[in-house]
């Protein structure tokens, strides 16, 4: 162990923040009193105890670099029931038992080694990558100021700026004009938006102001809050909440139903055309239908802005016609593709989604935030009133608290993450990742198309795609199989591809991810593919040559 660091030298003896040095000699002997507790509450004044805070902010900082610098390590080379053994114990110790600087270096020595590293240029599979190493000094800074951006009484100025945020990235997708901007970005009657956890909470909140929204004051019924959903149905003459969305739907859609009491059946999947977008005949063809029926509403029809799976994203115009036309609020769940917008190059792929009346953005996928932040953004600044709660002891009524139009009760101050993030980056720096990342799937995809054992499957639109290995063999039979013996054929393809993923993820260098796709809108059944998302800037042509030659060989050795 270094000496380096992990010696804190507080004034007064052994404690909590004792040094490593001491420790060693009086092994538990660690107490917790009040002399301690005022030693990790205290902030340090004096030159020796700044510096050994100071360290092991740097232990944080740099421990981390070889772990950063190795390769991906998702393997089994342990395997979790294995890890899990050594995790069983659940007894809380009376005393404590290591001091901070132990602590931080278990988890750089023992813990970090176990985890996934996501920052690996190697690490194509999810949309999870390396942040920008700023993020780990933003993260910091919001946990030293702690604010509670539930109400002003806990956050004051960090309320103010969670809402020109929000109106910054409102303009960025609806455009609105600057009077309208002017009017709204610090109005504590309206609001643009609101910050989440997470893209399934950003989505939920859309679904919620849809169905809260469908039904308005009549007789004595007054709101699905006050009345529930029960009343509202009966008092409606509904019999049936529906929600519409493509195959390539994310199923934080049928949460969201599970929590607004729709029912997930009643998430209605509309199939997708070959380029997997939303097939827009149907999708008019199910509206249709469903009128008919009478007593079923249509809560929302979701519009999905980068797929989950594919990246691919829906014909947002022709559906945002379709809505305005049938009078459907029109959710896109950007939640992926948000961001693009920063991109002067590919921002017109989103094109229409500035007619939403809701888009969920997630903070922590291509905003390269760190992990824990979605959006969900209104175009009419009063949508949000339809979920707004109250609570005497929080937000009063006519408070202007950020508390009471959102889903979550107490957040941290995630808005001046990504505040000083747009600051740091521009919109130009933010594009250059994007940019990079649709352009090097773009070459990824040539590379693909160029080997004879690989068949490209979706082809990127941004910068996800998905191929598999098609062996010759195979690929031949393919070109004349029917029916029976074509799902045969990929059936054993499907086990192929699964193995292949498999083996390259145990070896730990490099990491895809694979899901299941149709290959053609009409067939029964659905095949493997690997996925790929390529968000790191570091993730270089080289790198992907790697690991398709790594899965060849892999294939090979089979
Ligand atoms: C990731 C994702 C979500 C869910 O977001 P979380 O942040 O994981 O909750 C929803 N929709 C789409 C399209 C996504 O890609």
């Amino acid at each position: 162990m270094s000496s380096s660091f992990s010696f804190f030298s507080l004034p007064g003896n052994s404690t909590w923040t004792q040094g490593h040095k001491n420790l060693r000699k009086t092994t538990g002997q660690l107490i917790a009193d009040r002399k301690s507790l005022d030693r990790v509450f205290i902030r340090p004044e004096d030159e020796n105890s700044k510096k050994t805070l100071v360290k092991y902010m740097e232990q944080i900082l740099f421990g981390l670099h070889d772990f950063l610098n190795r390769n991906v390590g998702v393997t089994d080379e342990i395997s979790l029931t294995e890890l899990a053994k050594n995790y069983m114990d659940v007894e809380i110790s009376d005393h404590p038992q290591k001091n901070l600087g132990q602590v931080i270096e278990d988890i750089i020595k023992d813990i970090a080694p176990k985890a996934v590293n996501v920052a690996s240029p190697y690490f194509i599979g999810h949309m999870t990558s390396a942040l920008p190493f700023f993020m780990v000094h933003l993260k910091a800074i919001t946990a030293a100021l702690n604010q509670n951006v539930i109400k002003m009484e806990t956050s004051k100025v960090l309320a103010v700026i969670e809402r020109q945020v929000l109106a910054k990235i409102h303009r960025l997708i609806f455009k609105q004009s600057h009077d309208f901007y002017q009017a709204h970005v610090q109005n504590t009657r309206t609001a643009l938006g609101a910050f989440t956890s997470g893209g399934t909470t950003a989505n939920m909140t859309a679904m919620w102001v849809a169905r809260n929204r469908l039904f308005p004051p009549k007789d004595d019924f007054s709101s699905i809050e006050e009345d529930g959903l029960f009343k509202a149905m009966r008092v409606h003459n509904t019999d049936r909440v529906v929600i519409l969305v493509s195959r390539r739907g994310h199923y934080s859609l049928r949460k969201a139903s599970g929590i607004l009491g729709l029912g997930n059946k009643n998430i209605i999947i509309i199939d997708v055309k070959p380029d997997h977008t939303i097939d827009t005949d149907k999708l008019k063809q199910i509206i249709q239908d469903l009128k008919q029926e009478g007593r079923t509403k249509i809560a929302a029809i979701v519009g999905i802005a980068g797929a989950t799976e594919t990246g691919t994203i829906d014909p947002l115009q022709e559906m945002a016609d379709i809505c305005e036309q049938e009078q459907i609020h029109f959710h896109v769940d950007a939640a992926w593709g948000g961001p693009i917008l920063l991109s002067q190059t590919y921002a017109h792929l989103l094109s229409g989604i500035e007619r939403a009346d809701s888009v969920t953005i997630d903070g922590h996928k291509q905003f390269y935030m760190p992990m824990g932040t979605g959006m969900v953004y209104f175009k009419n600044a009063l949508a949000l009133d339809a979920i707004a709660y109250h609570a005497r002891y929080v937000n009063r009524k006519g408070s202007v608290d950020l508390g009471i139009k959102t889903l979550e009760g107490s957040r941290e101050a995630a808005c001046l993450i990504l505040d000083a993030s747009l600051k740091i980056m521009g919109a130009k720096g933010y594009a250059l990742m994007i940019d990079h990342g649709i352009e090097t799937a773009k070459a990824f995809a040539e590379k693909i198309d160029a080997r004879p054992e690989f068949e490209l499957v979706t082809p990127p639109v941004l910068n996800i795609l998905t191929y598999r290995l098609v062996p010759m063999v195979f690929r031949q039979k393919l070109k004349t199989a029917r029916g029976q013996t074509r799902k045969h054929l990929n059936q054993e393809l499907d086990e192929i591809n699964i193995r292949i993923q498999r083996i390259q993820r145990e070896a730990g260098k490099s990491f895809v991810s694979r899901t299941r796709l149709k290959l053609v809108p009409e067939d029964d059944f659905m095949v493997v593919v690997l996925r790929s998302v390529i968000m790191n800037p570091y993730t270089t042509e080289a790198i992907l040559d790697d690991i398709l030659d790594e899965q060849e060989q892999i294939y090979h050795q089979l």
